[in-house]
C-alpha cells in the first residue's frame, strides 16, 4: 500500500530525528530511525447533510479553496470531541444560514487514498434564512437530476443513496 495520506511530518515528534517511510507491518509509514516511533495518521471526519425542499436539495457553491467555485453538499469537518450531528447541523447554519434538524445517517463515505471520511445524514429544516455564509459564494436547492458541478464526486453517490433510502429501494 502506498503512502497515501499527506505526510506533512518531517521530523520525529520524539527525539527531533528526521523521520523516513519504511515498511512497518506491512504498510509504508514515517518511522524514526532513531527511536523508532511511527507515525500514524488517522482519517479526518466531515459531516455532510441532504435537505430535501420540494423534491430538490441544498447545495453550497465554494469560496474555499478546494474545489473553489464548484459545488458541494453543505458539510465540513467534525471538532474533536463535537458530537457528528452537531458538527453537520453547525456546518449547515454557517454555509447556507438554515436551521436544521438532523435525521438518518445515509452512510459513511471513504475512498481509498483519500484521507476524508464523510458521515451523511438527512436533515430538516427547521428554521433560519437562506444566504450563502462567508466561505460560501451562492447557495441553492437543485433538482437530483440537475445538479450543479460537483467539487467531489461523493457527493452524487451520497444522493443517489439519500434517494434510494427515501424511496424504500434496496
Ligand atoms: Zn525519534
Amino acid at each position: 500500500m502506498a503512502v497515501a495520506m499527506n505526510n506533512s511530518d518531517k521530523y520525529c515528534a520524539g527525539c527531533g530525528t528526521r523521520l523516513v517511510v519504511r515498511d512497518h507491518e506491512g504498510r509504508n509509514l514515517p518511522v524514526c530511525p532513531t527511536c523508532g516511533r511511527v507515525v500514524y495518521y488517522d482519517p479526518k471526519l466531515a459531516a455532510a447533510c441532504v435537505i430535501e425542499r420540494d423534491g430538490q436539495t441544498l447545495m453550497v457553491r465554494r469560496a474555499v479553496q478546494t474545489g473553489y467555485g464548484l459545488w458541494s453538499m453543505p458539510g465540513g469537518y467534525v471538532d474533536r470531541g463535537e458530537p457528528v450531528e452537531t458538527a453537520a447541523a453547525r456546518e449547515v447554519v454557517e454555509e447556507t444560514g438554515l436551521l436544521v434538524q438532523v435525521q438518518e445517517l445515509i452512510g459513511l463515505f471513504s475512498d481509498a487514498g483519500n484521507p476524508v471520511v464523510v458521515a451523511a445524514y438527512s436533515a430538516t429544516e427547521v428554521g433560519g434564512v437562506l444566504a450563502p455564509g462567508p466561505e460560501s459564494l451562492d447557495v441553492g436547492f437543485f433538482p437530483i437530476d440537475g445538479l450543479p458541478p460537483l467539487a467531489f464526486p461523493r457527493d452524487e453517490q451520497i444522493i443517489r443513496r439519500w434517494q434510494r433510502i427515501r424511496d424504500h429501494q434496496p
